[in-house]
């Protein structure tokens, strides 16, 4: 499902993953839009000019997006989109807090937008290594790890369980590895969403 060109809803695909504007939870977090509810607007520029923004606002259940958008050569449409939070338990009784992709319905921590803000698989989104952003690569090696350990690949989901017959000391090894690269992974996309959005 969801894979480029599965055409389950509109947008602009392209190869590069810094052309799509991105909405991270953990962000929207620090920089306490999910404590004001009131509308607060994201902007992406580039070269000191606004690209494109769009108005947030927390609500019960979720995240109001609304924006202006359109597929290259439509007529622009009102996009109004209550995007839903999800919860997980955490492993010492807490519970955390993830958007639920509308299209696909899976837990996500990042929405990317073309016309609408879907998750990274539903984008079918791939990071090219000569397109990656400096964050892109903590992040892959992170994933490259969880596939060896057969998870899924997804940093949205927990750190897979010790396979059998692999050693402990190498299990943990592979552990710290990835709390060391996911740790990176979020400070530069933090630094890098901060830039966006001066
Ligand atoms: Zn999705």
């Amino acid at each position: 499902m969801g894979g480029p060109g599965s055409g389950r809803f509109g947008g602009i695909l392209t190869d590069k993953c810094e052309d799509y504007r991105s909405v991270d939870l953990t962000w929207l977090k620090r920089k306490g839009t999910l404590d004001s509810w009131g509308w607060s607007t994201i902007t992406w520029s580039r070269g000191g000019e606004v690209r494109s923004s769009i108005q947030v606002k927390r609500e019960d259940c979720g995240v109001r997006f609304r924006y202006r958008a359109r597929n290259q050569g439509d007529e622009w449409e009102d996009v109004n989109e209550l995007m839903p939070f999800a919860y997980t338990r955490t492993n010492f009784g807490g519970r955390r807090r993830w958007f639920e992709c509308l299209s696909c319905r899976r837990n996500c921590r990042v929405l990317y937008g073309g016309k609408y803000y879907r998750c990274r698989r539903c984008w079918g989104l791939r990071y090219k290594s000569q397109y990656e952003p400096a964050w892109a690569r903590p992040l892959s090696k992170a994933q490259k790890i969880r596939e060896r350990l057969g998870g899924s690949g997804s940093l949205d989901e927990l750190f897979p369980e010790k396979p059998k017959g692999m050693h402990w000391r190498t299990y943990n090894r592979l552990k710290r590895q990835d709390d060391l690269l996911t740790d990176r992974w979020a400070t530069m996309t933090m630094d890098w969403m901060d830039k966006l959005t001066g």
